[in-house]
C-alpha cells in the first residue's frame, strides 16, 4: 500500500486549504436547523459551488471538478480542519447525488445535479415511517399510477433538514399486492406540491432538525422515478454500503474533532489526571486508523475491488469513536460541561450516531450474517 500523495494531490490540498482559509466565515453560522441558519448555510453552499468546491468529485458539467475519490477525501480533511460550516445539503450531495449519477437518466442528471451542487434545491430523505425504521421494507406509503402521474399517499418521518428543505427523495410502494422489498419505487418529490404537509418535529432545544412529511394524494410526474419502476429497493441499497463506509462520514470530520480535543486537553493538561491523556491519545490513534482504513477502502474500490457488507464495521467504528471523543472532551471540561457549548452540542449529536444510517444493532446483524457467515438469529 502506497501511503504517499502525488504532487498533483499535494497541490490540490494546498489550493483547497488556501481557499478555505480565505473564505470560511470567521464566526460560526447560526444552526442550519433554524430558518435563518438554513438560509445562511445555503448561501455558504453557493459560495463553495461558485468556487468549484461544493462537489469536487462530480463531473464538471454538473458543478464538480471531475476530481477523484482520493481528492475528495483530501478535500474533506481540509474542509473540516478549517472549521467550515456543516453541509446543509448533505442528503442531496452525499446520498442522492451518487445515486443520480449512477442510475439517473441524462435528463434527470441535467435537471437535478447542478441545483444540488449549488444548493438551489436542498433535499431531505424520506425513507423512515412511523412503523418502519430498521425494518424499512415494511413501509406502507404508496404511489398509484394515474396516467403520467404517480399519486402519493402516506407519511414519512425523521426527515433531517425536512423542515426547510425543497425536495424529498423517498421510497414508495408502487406495485399493488407486492410485499417487503419487492414492488417499491424511488421517487423524487417537490415539497411544495399540493397535498404535501411538512410538520417540523419540535426538539427540546427548540430547533427543527427533523420533519414529518404527510402526503395526501400528491401528484408527481412518472418522470420523477429514479431507476426502474419497482426497482426502488435495489436503487436505495446499491450505495448504502459504500455510504456507510466512506461517503457519509469521512475521516476528515473526526480528525478535526480529535485535533480540537488535543488543543482543549493541552490548554488544561496541568490540572488533569493522566488517565485523560491516554483517552486523548486514543482519539488521535483511532482517527488515524479510521483515516488509513478509509484510504485503503477507496484504493481497493478504485482498483475494481468490491466494497460490501464489511463497511457496516466502519459505521460502528466511527459512531462509537465519535461518542468516545466527545465524552473525553466533557471529562476535560469538568464542571463546564454542564454549560451549553460546541462540545455539549457535539456530544448530544454523537449519541445519534449509532441510530441514523441504520442502527448499530442492525449493522452488527449485517456483520454477523454477511461478513462472518453466522446463522440468522
Ligand atoms: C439524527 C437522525 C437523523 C435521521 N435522519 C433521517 C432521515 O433524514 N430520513 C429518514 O428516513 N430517517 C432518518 N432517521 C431515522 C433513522 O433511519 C431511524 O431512526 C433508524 O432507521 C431506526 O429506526 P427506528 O427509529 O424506527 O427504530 P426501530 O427500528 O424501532 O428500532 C428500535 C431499537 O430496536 C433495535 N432493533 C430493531 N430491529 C432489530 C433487529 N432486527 N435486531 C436487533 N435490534 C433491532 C434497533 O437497533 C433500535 O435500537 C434519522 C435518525 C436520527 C437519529
Amino acid at each position: 500500500m502506497d501511503l504517499s500523495f502525488t504532487p498533483a494531490q499535494d497541490a490540490f490540498r494546498s489550493e483547497a486549504r488556501a481557499w478555505l482559509s480565505a473564505n470560511v466565515p470567521r464566526e460560526p453560522l447560526p444552526s442550519f436547523d433554524t430558518a435563518e441558519g438554513f438560509e445562511a448555510h445555503r448561501e455558504w453552499e453557493r459560495r463553495l459551488a461558485d468556487a468549484g468546491w461544493a462537489v469536487v468529485n462530480w463531473p464538471e458539467e454538473y458543478g464538480g471538478r471531475g476530481a477523484g475519490l482520493i481528492e475528495w477525501l483530501i478535500f474533506e480533511e481540509e474542509y473540516w480542519g478549517s472549521g467550515a460550516p456543516g453541509r446543509v445539503n448533505q442528503n442531496g450531495i452525499f446520498l442522492l447525488g451518487p445515486v443520480l449519477l449512477e442510475f439517473g437518466t441524462p435528463e434527470q442528471k441535467a435537471r437535478y445535479l447542478p441545483k444540488i451542487a449549488r444548493s438551489d434545491e436542498v433535499w431531505c430523505q424520506g425513507w423512515s415511517e412511523p412503523n418502519s425504521g430498521s425494518d424499512l421494507a415494511s413501509l406502507t406509503s404508496r404511489a398509484t399510477l394515474d396516467g403520467d402521474e404517480w399519486v402519493l399517499s402516506g407519511q414519512k418521518t425523521w426527515c433531517s433538514r425536512g423542515a426547510f428543505a425543497d425536495w424529498m427523495f423517498g421510497i414508495f410502494r408502487t406495485e399493488p399486492g407486492s410485499e417487503r422489498h419487492r414492488g417499491l419505487s424511488y421517487l423524487l418529490v417537490p415539497l411544495d406540491a399540493p397535498g404535501v404537509t411538512v410538520r417540523p418535529i419540535a426538539q427540546l432545544d427548540g430547533e427543527a432538525g427533523f420533519a414529518e412529511v404527510f402526503l395526501d394524494d400528491v401528484q408527481v410526474p412518472v418522470a420523477n422515478t429514479l431507476g426502474g419502476r419497482g426497482e426502488g429497493w435495489k436503487i436505495a441499497m446499491s450505495t448504502t454500503g459504500f455510504e456507510r463506509g466512506v461517503v457519509l462520514r469521512s475521516p476528515g470530520r473526526f480528525m478535526a474533532t480529535a485535533a480540537r480535543l488535543v488543543k482543549l486537553y493541552r490548554s488544561r493538561a496541568a490540572a488533569l489526571p493522566a488517565s485523560l491523556r491516554d483517552e486523548v491519545s486514543r482519539a488521535v490513534t483511532d482517527t488515524e486508523a479510521y483515516r488509513l482504513h478509509t484510504y485503503w477502502t477507496v484504493s481497493h474500490f478504485l482498483a475494481g475491488g468490491e466494497v460490501g457488507a464489511e463497511t457496516s464495521l466502519n459505521k460502528i467504528f466511527w459512531s462509537e469513536m465519535d461518542q468516545r471523543m466527545h465524552r473525553t472532551a466533557l471529562s476535560v471540561l469538568g464542571e463546564e460541561a454542564e454549560l451549553a457549548g460546541p462540545w455539549t452540542d457535539g456530544f448530544l449529536f454523537s449519541l445519534a450516531g449509532p441510530i441514523y444510517a441504520g442502527t448499530n444493532e442492525i449493522q452488527r446483524n449485517i456483520v454477523a450474517e454477511r461478513v462472518l457467515g453466522l446463522p440468522r438469529g
